[in-house]
């Protein structure tokens, strides 16, 4: 890997955003694809390093400007890498402007509410940026797949979510959206590791394994997730996430690339800087 990797970014978009309208098929995408064939495991380290600070330095500047919000959104079926995501993709940012929101299930208040609700609290205000690890999608997946509501309840949250990322957008935010591909012998592997090192164990939960059982229920409500609320103004992207090297790249180019594309300025200094001593 000579090159520098952004250059490869177009390709890593092409292949992962989910367009408008596109429909795509869970089962032709390939959870151990890549983009990049020269890229290899061992070019990692070097290259998440770069990308890291490339991401804190839009970061600072983003904070700077106090202009934008940005909303990052992390789904995926249990072990598909949400919170290492979160470890290594953002690692060096300031946490002063970068917030985590985790979404579990809902609580007793929550669920008084409308879906939304609690969602729609944490958001982005100006100059900040929000990782959701989970997030209203599971009202439109871990609900229909345990029948939570009624389907006529849940069939349309697929427009109210599109109408509301819209207005999220019109006031300012950069939505992207990520779902961490997986198959389910990486997820085998992924538990078997959780109940073996003494260090993962805390993360097993038995309920996962019931959640296993339901695979080819999570993808489809997954796809037509995907397939319903990928908009021009808040994409979808699926990220082949069974080599976690590969989906932090991955994730990380298509950030950086998103944040470049804001062509952000530091605000103008106060007038007449130049003349002023500090004594
Ligand atoms: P974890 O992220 O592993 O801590 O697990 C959180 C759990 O909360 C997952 O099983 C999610 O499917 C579940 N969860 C999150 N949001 C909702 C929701 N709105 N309705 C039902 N279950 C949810
Ligand atoms: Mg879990």
């Amino acid at each position: 890997m000579k090159k520098s990797i952004e250059t490869l970014t177009p390709a890593v978009i092409k292949r992962y955003r989910v367009k408008p309208q596109e429909k795509i098929d869970l089962k032709r995408r390939d959870p151990g694809d890549s983009a990049i064939p020269d890229l290899k495991k061992k070019d990692e380290k070097r290259l998440i390093e770069g990308l890291n600070k490339k991401l804190a330095k839009l970061q600072n500047l983003l904070y700077a400007e106090h202009k934008h919000k940005v909303l990052i959104v992390l789904q995926g079926m249990d072990t598909s890498g949400k919170d290492s995501t979160i470890a290594h993709v953002f690692r060096g940012v300031n946490p002063q402007g970068v917030r985590v929101a985790s979404f579990k299930v809902p609580t007793q208040q929550e669920l008084d509410h409308d879906f939304l609700w609690r969602i729609h609290r944490q958001v982005p205000s100006k100059g900040e940026m929000v990782i959701f690890n989970r997030s209203h999608y599971e009202d439109v997946v871990a609900v229909r797949v345990h029948g939570l509501v009624e389907p006529a309840v849940w069939k349309a949250r697929y427009d109210e979510i599109n109408a509301f990322e819209r207005m999220l957008a019109e006031e300012g935010a950069l939505i992207l959206k990520f779902f961490l591909f997986i198959d389910k012998d990486e997820q085998k592997k992924r538990l078997e590791e959780r109940l073996d090192d003494p260090q993962k164990n805390w993360k097993f939960s038995s309920n996962d394994v019931k959640e296993r059982a339901r695979w080819p229920h999570y993808l489809k409500a997954y796809e037509d997730a995907l397939n319903l609320t990928s908009t021009k103004w808040a994409p979808w992207f699926v990220v082949p996430s069974n080599r976690k090297w590969y989906r932090n790249l991955a994730v990380s180019l298509i950030i950086i690339e998103a944040l470049t594309r804001l062509n952000m300025r530091y605000p103008k200094a106060e007038a007449g800087l130049q003349s002023i001593r500090i004594i």
